[in-house]
């Protein structure tokens, strides 16, 4: 749980073309922010400023009232599941689960323990020595998510998480991901161009075009309002 602070956040990849300007905004604590826009407004670029994978160009980024710029990704306290799941073929489900405790020299018993619990959580208690490419779209998926909630992280970031999945099983894990916030209360920002997704799972939905914010709301003050 955290509160997030973006002051004037900027992206210059190449010199004179801004990715993302001016971004202000603060999130409270276990609040689910969603990012909608068209495709190119910026929206992963500005989740990756905050993940730390890649460099703010310019302006403030806070977790707590601690500057976080120069903070490597990995002492941020932050969990982020892609789109494209990115879990490593090679690991069982457990060995992609207990990975990023490894990394950060956790107990093997502590480990045992917030795996099985991540697993129980997302109903993957049978699926652990399972490799991802004998899991379907959906298993794997929770298997993405069991990586970030195991770490027990004070932030998630998910970026688009569920556009891989058929339309079915975004309903139902869209429902999971709710049930999930509900119970972890973890602060969350979540991009997404689906904008039912964006109405029902969003405490705050931030509208981007061209790199800009255009708007900021309630699902019920963005949608009333366009
Ligand atoms: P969105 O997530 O909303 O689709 P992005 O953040 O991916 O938008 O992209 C914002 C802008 O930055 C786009 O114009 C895109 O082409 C550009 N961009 C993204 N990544 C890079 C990069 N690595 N190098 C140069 N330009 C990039
Ligand atoms: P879904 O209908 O959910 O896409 P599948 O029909 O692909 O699932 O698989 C049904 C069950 O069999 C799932 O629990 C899945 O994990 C398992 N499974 C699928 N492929 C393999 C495999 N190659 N080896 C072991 N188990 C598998």
């Amino acid at each position: 749980m955290a509160e997030l602070k973006l002051t004037n956040l900027t992206k210059e990849y190449d010199k004179g073309v801004l990715a993302v300007q001016d971004f202000n905004l603060h999130i409270l604590d276990k609040e689910f922010i969603v990012f909608v826009g068209p495709s190119g407004c910026g929206k992963s670029t500005t989740l990756r400023m905050i993940a730390g994978l890649e460099d703010i160009s310019d302006g403030e980024f806070e977790i707590e009232g601690k500057r976080m710029n120069d903070v490597a990704p990995k002492d941020r306290d932050i969990a982020m599941v892609f789109q494209n799941y990115a879990l490593y073929p090679h690991m069982t489900v457990y060995e992609n689960m207990a990975f990023s405790l490894k990394l950060r020299k956790v107990p093997k018993k502590q480990i045992e323990v917030q795996v099985n619990e991540a697993a129980k959580i997302l109903g993957l208690e049978d699926y652990l020595k399972r490799k991802p490419k004998a899991l379907s779209g959906g298993q794997r998926q929770r298997v993405a998510l069991g990586r970030a909630i195991v770490r027990d992280a004070k932030i998630f970031l998910m970026d688009e998480p569920l556009s891989n999945l058929d339309a079915k099983l975004r309903v139902q894990m869209r429902a999971e991901i709710q049930k999930l916030h509900h119970r972890l209360q973890t602060t969350t920002i979540y991009v997404t161009h689906d904008q039912t997704e964006a109405m029902t799972m969003a405490t705050r939905i931030v509208v981007m075009k061209d790199g800009f914010i255009q708007q900021v709301g309630t699902p019920k003050e963005v949608y009333d309002n366009p």
